[in-house]
């Protein structure tokens, strides 16, 4: 199915709106913050006003992003975020396919009677809770989708740089710099435009990965050296860190991006998993190689999802109960993804 044919029914939807809301998922990460930033760029460029809710803070190293600073944090002001959701008539919701994933803005976003748009690339969107839906599992990240999806809309309409470089932004950290869900063509063609807009893809890449803070060096190097457990047998590894373990090492959001990919790094790895201690609950990142569907093993086993080769999850038992737990998992997953 040609999921452009309804670029028309958005075209109009956003013509007949005087309310836009853009949305995105909890710990909102590049691909999240670059593609509502894109949204929010592409309507003022048509004029139109929006206001991006995001439900909590996103990184530090995103911060750059020019229209992020504009972006309202849920957390820090429900009230406000619950009253844009409610009185919205279009709610663009973008890198999630479920409510599930907005936090505490689930129920206000569900009862909100505003026309809800899917703009999202993950496996299995709750299409029940969407009118209008966007979403292709091939693209590279919601960001490239969003790219084909306004350059559709006014093609007589260069996106702007700042857009662009937003876009960029989302690519990029979605495809771990061009290193994986970024084996179609159809990215590079992008990327290839993003150029012509004017981005400069060397600046992008060092603002996101060469702004790190020493401690946040030093929590991964502890990571790798004290928290790291390689079981070859399983093809897997996994590494976690306490409650003690983000003190100690004064971690802020965004400390933790990307630490679970190291592990795949290691010769024969396939399966990696990464566990954090939190408040109430284990937060869990997933991350496997070619046809070792991490999104199955998430979604059965720890409440949780995303996509065959990057997927997250949520334990509610303690740190030493949820190791062992996904440790005795292993020999039956390993058997059925044959690795
Ligand atoms: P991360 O490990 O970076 O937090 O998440 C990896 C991928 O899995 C992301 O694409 C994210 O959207 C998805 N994901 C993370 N946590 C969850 C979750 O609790 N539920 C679902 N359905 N997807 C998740
Ligand atoms: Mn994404």
């Amino acid at each position: 199915m040609d999921i452009f044919q309804h670029i028309p029914k958005l075209k109009s939807l956003i013509e007949q709106s005087e309310r836009i809301v853009i949305l995105t998922h909890y710990n909102p990460d590049g691909d999240a913050i670059g593609s509502s930033v894109a949204w929010y760029d592409y309507l003022q460029n048509i004029g139109k006003n929006s206001q991006i809710v995001i439900p909590n803070d996103f990184p530090q190293n995103l911060k750059w992003i020019k229209g992020s600073e504009t972006a309202l944090i849920a957390n820090q002001n429900m009230e406000k975020a619950e009253a844009l959701i409610t009185n919205a008539d279009l709610l663009i919701c973008n890198d999630f396919q479920s409510f599930s994933r907005i936090d505490k803005l689930e129920e206000i976003a569900k009862k909100s009677s505003a026309t809800k748009v899917l703009v999202d690339h993950h496996i299995d969107p709750e299409i029940d809770q969407f009118d209008l839906i966007f979403s292709n599992v091939e693209s590279s990240s919601t960001a490239e989708l969003t790219f084909e999806l306004i350059t559709r809309l006014t093609p007589e309409k260069p996106v702007s740089t700042a857009a662009s470089e937003a876009i960029y932004t989302g690519i990029m950290t979605d495809t771990g710099s061009f290193s994986y869900s970024c084996n179609h063509k159809k990215t590079f063609e992008i990327v290839a435009k993003l150029i012509d807009l004017g981005i400069d893809a060397r600046c992008v890449h060092q603002d996101v990965y060469n702004t790190f803070s020493e401690d946040r060096m030093r929590l991964l190097g502890h990571c790798l050296t004290n928290r790291l457990t390689v079981l070859p047998e399983f093809s897997t590894a996994y590494m976690y860190l306490t409650k003690e373990d983000l003190r100690d090492f004064r971690y802020v959001p965004g400390d933790t991006e990307g630490i679970v990919n190291y592990a795949l790094s290691i010769k024969g790895i396939k399966f990696s998993a990464f566990f954090i201690e939190r408040e109430s609950r284990i937060r869990i990142s997933f991350r496997s190689k070619d046809e070792i569907d991490c999104n199955e093993f998430a979604k059965t086993f720890f409440n949780g999802g995303g996509h065959r080769n990057a997927s997250g999850g949520n334990s509610f038992e303690n740190i030493q109960e949820t190791i062992q737990k996904f440790e005795k998992l292993l020999p039956e997953f390993k058997q059925k993804n044959n690795f």
